[in-house]
């Protein structure tokens, strides 16, 4: 199994390149994002709750978050080659949670891709989507908390992860094709 981690700010590109790498090395992509917005959008017990906290630009609380990601690798990733993983961990404690729920399937995680981006364009392209998608947390104000919730709890990810030799940074600035063929030679180096 290949498993990734796609870590980065809010507005990075992590959803734009999952994408590209699910066609190019066939792997299933949970965005913990996509699940709660799905849920929102049934309008289930879960969705009410996550609404509270997304439309503040706020985490679900870990135990939470950890179970529901926990259920969708239940349902999703058995007999799969391999799994990225969009927008979680984004504390240490998921990280910590991670690594033990995909030992206890027997696997582990084999790299970090770190999309790196400067907070101008983030602010931009989360703007940008906004308009495009009518995506309720993509407004200034919201984008704002968002940026600063990422700083505080999910930024240390970064050096974690680089304490383990894991962490693959990319700058993620710029064309699209280009920031994919610098993730796709990251991820051919791991042999
Ligand atoms: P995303 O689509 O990854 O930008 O996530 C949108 C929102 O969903 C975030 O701002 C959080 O409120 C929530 N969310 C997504 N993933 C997580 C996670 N791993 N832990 C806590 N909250 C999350």
């Amino acid at each position: 199994m290949l498993n990734l981690v796609l870590f980065g700010a809010p507005g990075s590109g992590k959803g734009t390149q999952s994408a590209k790498l699910i066609d190019k090395y066939g792997l299933h992509h949970i965005s913990t994002g996509e699940v709660l917005r799905d849920h929102m959008s049934r309008e289930t017990e879960l969705g009410k709750i996550a609404r509270t906290y997304i439309e503040n630009g706020q985490l679900i609380p870990d135990d939470l978050m950890i179970s529901i990601l926990d259920d969708v690798l239940e349902q999703e990733a058995k007999g799969k080659k391999g799994v990225i993983f969009d927008g979680f961990p984004r504390t240490i404690p998921q990280a910590e949670a991670l690594k033990e729920l995909l030992q206890k399937r027997g696997t582990d995680l084999h790299a970090v891709v770190g999309l790196e981006v400067p907070e101008d364009e983030l602010v931009e392209r989360m703007l940008n989507r906004g308009k495009e998608t009518g995506r309720a947390d993509d407004n200034i104000d919201t984008i704002r908390k968002r940026l600063d919730v990422y700083h505080n709890q999910t930024s240390p990810l970064r050096d974690y992860y680089s304490g383990t030799g894991k962490y693959l940074p990319v700058n993620g600035s710029g064309n699209v094709e280009d920031i994919f063929t610098e993730i796709s030679k990251g991820i051919e180096s791991l042999g």
